[in-house]
């Protein structure tokens, strides 16, 4: 075994040097990860390696490489020097252990959840969830023996009753969308860490700038870094990271115990030595991603890294926005309810007051009077905000789902789905807020 874990030393090693690893959170933003030096001819930015494979120096190193009696890169697919700074600046901002790069949140959260299922397994997950990760749930995953056993993730007892022998893990998003439901990470690590399960959560919503997954008990983190992390709307991509220390061998995850024969063999629960703090990912690179295929460009890691550098101060700015706009809707006479977990009487308040660092979040989402007709005139006069299904831009984004994402289904539905017609999704961008109520205000007086 000890030639395997040559191999992965090769494959997950980063191949910039680290930096950054003492600093604080907004200085990491910026340094960690890389550093300038003669092989990067002291550019301060990561320079894109834009190429496919790399040169042999002779036939010896090559055959050192693929004999794995040496180090070094080989083929993109399986790792690239930017994207190995981006995964090392992820794995730095999180304080986990090692981070997997993909090329998108989608492709995330799929080999998130096949990386350890296979064929029988199910997962116990929440009834609200992203609308792409809600199809592979429910249409995608299934065809292939994996099931998603949905369940309201507030219910407790629900979520433990669900765990069965071939549940593998618990699956949820730290704030759901559009029902804007703050999950309970601690308690749900416990639920899943006293069945000897990981917990994966999809921080999309909170990003590492607003809450520590890591720190509340979850193993492993899955983003799309398409939204607030890079923040421009500019890229699709995504990462999953791993926390360390989670015991993959503890005898719940078959794919961990037998050998592997896609890959000499190796038992990744068991044969890894010291590398077994990070199986997990080890087994992410080197099954799913070198096989199948979801890598990021190093086009993508360099956006990704640019957007990164002001996660910091993006994010203090849309919660502050957002916060300001959801008191400005609270009190307008042609709203009809609003959710925003910032507001002292919402549900998900004492939530996002541990979960969310006393902020609300950066989404907003309202019911509108006058129901469905007075959605779509609300958002056809909208002047600055973009009417778009995407979020987590720096710009303002609207969509009314009842005529857009939900539009195939009538109003009995809509409730059941947890999208009321009356009901206006807001992702709160950066701009001046004077603006941004400026719009709201004349986009809800146009609907009287
Ligand atoms: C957008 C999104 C995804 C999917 O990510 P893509 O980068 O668009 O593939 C997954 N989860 C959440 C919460 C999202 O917002």
């Amino acid at each position: 075994m000890l030639v395997n874990v040559a191999e992965m030393q090769l494959i997950s090693q980063n191949p910039s040097p680290k930096k950054g690893e003492n600093m604080k959170f907004n200085s990491k933003l910026i340094h960690a990860g890389y550093d300038s030096d003669a092989n990067s001819e002291g550019s301060i930015t990561v320079p894109i390696y834009k190429t496919t494979a790399y040169q042999f120096n002779n036939t010896e190193h090559a055959a050192n490489l693929f004999g794995l009696k040496e180090f070094g890169n080989i083929y993109s697919r399986l790792g690239n020097p930017t994207v190995g700074a981006l995964e090392a600046r992820l794995t730095d901002l999180e304080e986990g252990a090692m981070c997997v790069a993909l090329s998108s949140g989608t492709s995330a959260v799929m080999y998130s959840l096949i990386n350890i299922m296979s064929q029988g397994d199910n997962f116990v997950t929440a009834n609200q969830l992203y609308g792409g990760t809600y199809t592979m749930f429910d249409n995608i995953l299934p065809e292939y023996g994996i099931n998603a056993k949905k369940v309201d993730i507030t219910d407790f007892k629900a979520v433990e009753d669900a765990i069965d022998e071939k549940t593998r893990a618990i699956y949820c998003e730290t704030i759901t969308n559009p029902g804007l439901v703050v999950a309970d990470v601690t308690t749900l690590s416990e639920i899943a860490h006293s069945k000897g399960i990981p917990l994966i959560v999809d921080a999309t919503f909170t990003t590492s700038a607003i809450q520590k997954s890591f720190d509340f008990g979850a193993d492993i983190i899955v983003y799309s870094l398409t939204k607030w992390m890079s923040g421009h709307g500019r890229v699709i991509a995504g990462a999953v990271i791993e926390k360390g220390g989670f015991d993959w061998g503890n005898g719940n995850f078959p794919l961990y115990d037998k050998p592997d024969t896609s890959y000499g063999g190796m038992r990744w629960g068991h044969d890894l030595g010291d590398l077994s703090n990070v199986a997990y990912s080890l087994r992410l690179r080197t099954v799913p991603l070198r096989n199948l295929g979801a890598n990021m460009s190093p086009e993508t890691a360099f956006e990704v890294m640019s957007g990164l550098e002001t996660l910091g101060l993006r994010m203090d700015r849309h919660c502050e926005n957002a916060l300001k706009a959801a008191e400005y809707l609270s009190n307008h006479e042609l709203v009809e309810w609003i959710r925003f977990p910032g507001l002292k009487d919402d549900p998900a308040y004492d939530l996002s007051e541990k979960y969310l660092k006393g902020t609300g979040g950066t989404m907003v989402v309202f019911g509108i009077k006058g129901g469905k007709d007075a959605g779509q005139k609300f958002i056809d006069n909208l002047k600055m905000f973009r009417h778009v299904a995407n979020v987590g831009d720096t710009r303002s984004l609207a969509i009314h789902p009842a005529t857009t994402t939900h539009s195939q289904l009538d109003d009995e539905q809509l409730v059941a789905a947890g999208s009321p017609p009356e009901l206006v999704r807001l992702s709160i961008g950066i701009e001046d807020i004077e603006d941004i109520i400026e719009d709201l205000s004349q986009a809800l007086e146009s609907t009287k």
